[in-house]
């Protein structure tokens, strides 16, 4: 029990250093358990998530002091499958999945999730149905197994313990030199690339929310830390409403649905053969399926 109170702790004890210092923002979508100081709209009701079908309508938004990032943008991510977006770097990919758990608000417009604006339900409630997984995992000072719970304060050891096997990662844990207990973070063992994205996902899975926002890597690892994470990832996406910032072209070509972003706006939509039938589209450039190098697997960045 004490071991369950701890990462809880150490939550509020971030939130204080948070309030102190600016952190990297990555870090803290992380943690959707975070408290957050924005209150929630007088009368605002718990999200029930049925099929978890998410649509964002007529979105636009902008950060303080920027121009225009999204406009008018619309789409719909169906529940239970796999939307990924995809579009040259400054885009508004990221954007997009930091408007899903409130870290920022629209200037108009609405996301709904199972027809709920989430703009009128609690926040803790929109985000108990989410998991993110980032492109530079965060470990925190503390155990592998701390560093799991993060995903859900009150998982047991057993239920740790099946999310790593599940995110490719129970083996190395076992094989560190006090297994679950091993201390990570900035004090503590180093760990690849790889290992730490499986981390991530073991976090993301044990957290068993009904949505993932995922944000691929796109820096490359070896081959077989690839095969591992890429397969730590597939188990985390069944079942799941899944948006993707996908760099892979892998990703993309098995997703449901492809979302081309331009500037913001939506320019193209549709599955991957649909799209790549459109030699003159974004998609086909950004594709560049008239000179596929064998054994490519990166979206190229116009
Ligand atoms: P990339 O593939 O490079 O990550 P992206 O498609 O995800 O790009 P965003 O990161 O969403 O694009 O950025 C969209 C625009 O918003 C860019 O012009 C970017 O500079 C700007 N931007 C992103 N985050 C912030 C922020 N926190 N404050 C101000 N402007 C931001």
């Amino acid at each position: 029990l004490l071991l369950a109170y701890e990462p809880a702790k150490r939550l509020a004890k971030l939130q204080v250093q948070m309030e102190r210092a600016a952190v990297n923002a990555k870090m803290i979508y992380e943690i959707l358990d975070m408290q957050t100081h924005q209150r929630d709209k007088a009368g605002a009701g718990e999200l029930v998530v049925r099929e978890a079908k998410i649509e964002f309508r007529n979105v636009n938004f902008a950060y303080t002091g920027s121009g225009p990032v999204l406009r008018n943008l619309s789409f719909v991510a169906e529940g239970g499958k796999t939307t990924a977006l995809v579009g040259p770097s400054g885009a508004g990919k990221s954007t997009v999945i930091t408007l899903v758990p409130r870290f920022y608000d629209p200037a108009d417009g609405e996301i709904l999730i199972d027809g709920q604006n989430i703009a009128d339900v609690t926040k803790s409630s929109l985000r108990h149905h989410l998991a993110y997984v980032s492109q530079q995992p965060y470990l925190f000072e503390g155990t592998i197994r701390d560093n799991i719970r993060y995903g859900r304060p009150d998982a047991t050891d057993s239920e740790i313990e099946d999310a790593a096997r599940l995110a490719n990662a129970h083996d190395f844990i076992l094989s560190q030199p006090m297994g679950y207990d091993t201390p990570v973070g900035e004090n503590g063992l180093t760990l690849s690339g790889g290992q730490r994205q499986r981390l991530s996902i073991a976090r993301a899975l044990v957290r068993n929310a009904p949505i993932l926002l995922l944000d691929e890597a796109t820096s490359a690892l070896d081959t077989e830390s690839e095969a591992a994470v890429q397969q730590a990832l597939e188990a985390a996406m069944v079942g799941r409403t899944v948006i993707v910032i996908a760099h892979r072209l892998s990703t993309v070509i098995k997703a449901d649905k492809i979302i081309v972003m331009q500037a913001g706006q939506v320019v193209e939509e549709g599955t991957h053969e649909s799209l790549a039938q459109r030699p003159s589209g974004l998609y086909a450039r950004l594709n560049n399926l008239q000179a596929v190098p064998s054994g490519r697997d990166t979206l190229q960045d116009l």
